[in-house]
């Protein structure tokens, strides 16, 4: 059963662009599902809907088999479903292992449950991250680490990852890959944006290409030539 199912999704802004026109997809648990398209084709709107942003004007999305609106997008978080987006709203001036649980209200653990709980994290990431460096003082690419940590530790089911190597160092896009390798493997799913399908098709053989708001190709595997 897909962790996450759309079904005909569609989005008409008040303006009258229809930034989605139709848009299937299903994303089953523990798997890397890739979203490539060119700008404009409606790659952010797609996010936004299944993030709880924009309602989608039709169309249905269920999650773990249940039709779901969310009401506003910490509704679609609390269910396991989190973004990271390129820039990330990270706070430069507290410590990793503060921002990755900042998102937790309150704090529920003791200090040392938090710890413990950190080690566990970073376990699964398979990436050594120092609880205590300043994520102001990391590069951009462990930044992106300190995301995914903050995910996990929400609790995600679903990552939803918006472009997050476009501005990234080759050896941190590997490194970024590896992770999402790895906790795809112990059972995370990945929705993996970028705007390059070469890109994606390292990662995963599950890929929509979106153009116009469509779907264009759900199996580029078969056809990956095809211009997007
Ligand atoms: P992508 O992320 O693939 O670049 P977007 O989802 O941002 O594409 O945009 C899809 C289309 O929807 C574009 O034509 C864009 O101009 C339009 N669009 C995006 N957001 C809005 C909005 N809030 N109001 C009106 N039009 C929008
Ligand atoms: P909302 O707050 O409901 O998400 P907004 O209209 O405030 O919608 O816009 C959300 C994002 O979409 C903003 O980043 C905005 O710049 C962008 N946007 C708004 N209108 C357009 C448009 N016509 N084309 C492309 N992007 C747009």
């Amino acid at each position: 059963e897909p962790l996450l199912e759309l079904t005909d999704v569609t989005k008409t802004f008040p303006n009258g662009t229809r930034a989605l026109r139709g848009v299937s997809l299903r994303v089953a648990p523990g798997t890397v599902h890739g979203l490539v398209g060119a700008n404009g084709a409606g790659k952010s709107t797609l996010i936004k809907v299944i993030a709880g942003v924009h309602p989608p004007t039709t169309g249905t999305l269920t999650w773990r088999g249940i039709g779901r609106t969310w009401r506003d997008p910490g509704a679609a978080r609390r269910a396991g479903l989190a973004t990271i987006h390129q820039h990330i709203p990270l706070v430069p001036a507290l410590s990793v292992l503060e921002n990755v649980f900042l998102d937790r209200g309150g704090f529920r653990r003791t200090p040392a449950g938090r710890r413990a709980e950190f080690a566990d994290l970073v376990d699964r990431l398979g990436y050594p991250v120092d609880p205590d460096a300043l994520v102001g003082d990391l590069p951009i690419g462990a930044r992106q680490m300190v995301a995914i940590l903050q995910a996990l530790a929400a609790g995600a089911e679903l990552v939803v990852m918006d472009e997050p190597t476009a501005s990234l160092s080759e050896g941190e896009r590997r490194i970024v890959f590896d992770a999402v390798r790895r906790l795809s493997g112990q059972g995370t799913a990945f929705l993996y944006i970028s705007h390059f399908l070469d890109e994606i098709l390292e990662l995963t053989g599950h890929v929509t290409v979106l153009r116009d708001g469509r779907v264009v190709l759900d199996d580029p595997t078969a056809a990956v030539d095809e211009e997007i």
